[in-house]
């Protein structure tokens, strides 16, 4: 499989998109019996879990809410313990059964702030369902409820996730492939010599 080139970068496929979709539909089904008649609503984190949310829910047959948040925390290839809130939550959260829909668990800041939101408006319950979950770089202790795909300590770009804002239409998960790297910035240095 070749290599694609983002921000200058050469990126190796880790995750195809035919393990992602399988992994998806088994969370799927985990939901569809544990969440029955509990009317869940997906809280989905945007940006990166746009892809993620869209193919989970398409496959979950219960009755249930769609909603949307934004954060932001990352600074290029590594995460910050500062969150912003750009979109904030606008749905009533008292009572109800909520589950936070990230692309990604990585030293956890996310998922607990908005765990911490989700509390202080009173919902009955919440759950959190992960694309992915790096436990090398997870520093909390709430427990991801679902994870479709552990995930090594690296930096991964497509299926919703970006690198500088690249990548997220990608339906394959990327790796940064260090060799064909150091390759392309020699290549790049003679190039402009
Ligand atoms: P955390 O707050 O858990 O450290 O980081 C969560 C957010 O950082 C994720 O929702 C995701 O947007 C971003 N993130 C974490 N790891 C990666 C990664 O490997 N690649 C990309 N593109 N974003 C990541
Ligand atoms: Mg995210």
């Amino acid at each position: 499989m070749s290599n694609i080139i983002l921000g200058g970068h050469s990126f190796k496929i880790k995750i195809t998109s035919s393990e992602i979709q399988k992994a998806v539909s088994d969370i799927a089904k985990q939901i569809n019996t544990d969440l029955k008649n509990k009317n869940p609503l997906f809280l989905c984190v945007l940006n990166g879990s746009f892809m993620f949310v869209a193919d989970l829910v398409k496959q979950v047959k219960i009755e249930c809410g769609v909603s949307f948040v934004k954060l932001s925390s990352y600074e290029e290839t590594s995460s910050t313990a500062q969150i912003k809130e750009l979109i904030g939550i606008n749905e009533v959260i008292k009572g109800r059964t909520v589950v936070i829909v990230e692309d990604i668990v990585d030293t956890g800041e996310t998922i607990e702030f908005v765990y911490n939101q989700l509390k202080k408006l009173d919902a009955a319950e919440i759950k959190i369902a992960s694309l992915l979950f790096k436990p090398e770089a997870y520093l909390k202790s709430l427990p991801i409820d679902y994870t479709a795909i552990v995930a090594p300590n690296d930096f991964l770009v497509g299926y919703g996730l970006d690198y500088k804002g690249h990548g997220r239409n990608l339906t394959d998960i990327y790796v940064l492939d260090y060799e064909a790297d150091e390759k392309l910035k020699r290549k790049t240095k003679k190039i402009n010599k």
